[in-house]
């Protein structure tokens, strides 16, 4: 992909005039390439493209296909990046990057979710990547772990569930020094509300499954980086299998032009939500990094431009109560995932981090109290009368 020349248009008119098609017709969106190959007028111009003379589009699965490319501009847009992968889901994502930049070694701080951890310890340590995890920043423990140069610092800022956040500028400042790379999933924040690689950062990535695609039918991931970050994990995407498949593509294009709005009301109703919650009686805690109580407000507030859509409140009593409010509520759907316009509640020991085991939960202080709140885009109002009737129900 050419590099964007940098615009000083906002991200909303960036995105909604991401690469306009201009055809016959006077369509102003791209057809959806629906195609798996492209066919050669005869086989020199097709060695030319082959050996790279010539550019031009060969096969869907290595990644050349116009309706991908257009939604990749559309992903590096948003990041302020100069380049950018779609993968066929956030997992996919992660564990191409993961390929690519983290066999030297890789080193986890904070949070994670249930899935990235399962990827790291059941099937990444066994091949032999050195995996550490790190409860959170502390610059001590760090600089112990990156004790070999090229190795990876991964991170997620909010993470899944507890919303912690990082100071991403100390951590790519700290990678940096030991020669090693940060990547963040930025999936919490989306691209709206925080971009990584202003930060510091050298990869960002998103299950787009969740804000990006933004109303839970498309399952779908991105990296977004430099050039030359992009490259390496394009080549394990590529032998891996991982495209997006171009009509899901052409679905996040479309999602991604009304990303800032959406994301907008999801942090306008997240706030409503998490203040309502606060006093309530039932509530031991809300972890929502826009509370001026919560541990990482203030950090957020410097690196963050919206608080995001995700709250986690715990409730006072065990995982029996947590269940009774999950199956009273009936605005907010009970199914796991986030970001979509519907608004979902989730219980993180059941579902996102089942996989994890109680004694390692409790470490990160992922209780079995704790409800999981994808705040959508419904009324504030309905959503609060919605979580009063659970709990006034115990
Ligand atoms: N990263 C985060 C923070 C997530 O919450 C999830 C899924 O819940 C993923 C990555 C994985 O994304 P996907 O389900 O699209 O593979």
């Amino acid at each position: 992909m050419q590099p964007e020349p940098k615009s000083k248009q906002g991200k909303a008119t960036q995105i909604i005039h991401n690469r306009r098609h201009r055809d016959s017709f006077g369509s102003p969106y791209s057809p959806i390439y629906n195609t798996t190959t492209y066919r050669f007028a005869d086989t020199a111009s097709l060695q030319e493209v082959v050996e790279g003379h010539t550019s031009g589009n060969l096969y869907t699965r290595w990644g050349s296909n116009p309706t991908i490319q257009e939604l990749e501009q559309g992903l590096a847009r948003l990041e302020g990046a100069e380049d950018a992968l779609a993968f066929a889901s956030g997992m996919a994502a992660i564990s191409a990057t993961l390929f690519a930049h983290g066999r030297h070694g890789i080193v986890c701080v904070g949070d994670l979710y249930g899935g990235t951890q399962e990827l790291l310890t059941k099937h990444l340590e066994p091949l032999g990547i050195p995996v550490t995890f790190l409860l959170k920043h502390e610059p001590e423990q760090l600089a112990e772990a990156l004790n070999k140069p090229g190795m990876l610092v991964y991170c997620e800022s909010p993470a899944n569930p507890t919303l912690s956040i990082l100071d991403l500028k100390k951590l790519a400042q700290q990678a940096h020094a030991k020669g090693a790379l940060l990547a963040v999933d930025n999936t919490f924040a989306s691209p709206v509300n925080q971009r990584p690689l202003a930060l510091g950062a050298d990869l960002s990535l998103h299950s787009a499954s969740k804000f990006l695609g933004g109303h839970s039918d498309i399952t779908a991931g991105a990296v977004m980086a430099s050039a030359d970050r992009i490259q390496p994990i394009a080549l394990w995407r590529k032998n891996l299998g991982q495209i997006i498949a171009p009509e899901t593509a052409a679905l996040l294009s479309r999602s991604l032009r009304t990303l800032p709005l959406r994301v907008r009301q999801h942090n306008e109703n997240a706030m409503a939500v998490a203040r309502a919650m606060e006093a309530h009686p039932a509530i031991k805690q809300v972890l929502y990094p826009g509370l001026p109580d919560f541990a990482g407000h203030s950090l957020a507030a410097q690196q963050m431009d919206g608080f995001g859509g995700v709250l986690t409140i715990e409730l006072k009593g065990g995982r029996e109560l947590a269940v009774k409010v999950a199956d009273n509520l009936s605005v907010f759907l009970l199914a796991t995932s986030l970001g979509g316009v519907e608004s979902l509640v989730s219980q993180p020991c059941a579902t996102s981090h089942y996989g994890i085991n109680q004694e390692e939960r409790e470490r990160r202080g992922i209780t079995d109290s704790m409800l999981r709140l994808s705040v959508g885009l419904e009324d504030a109002q309905d959503l609060i009368a919605d979580l009063e009737q659970a709990l006034s129900q115990l």
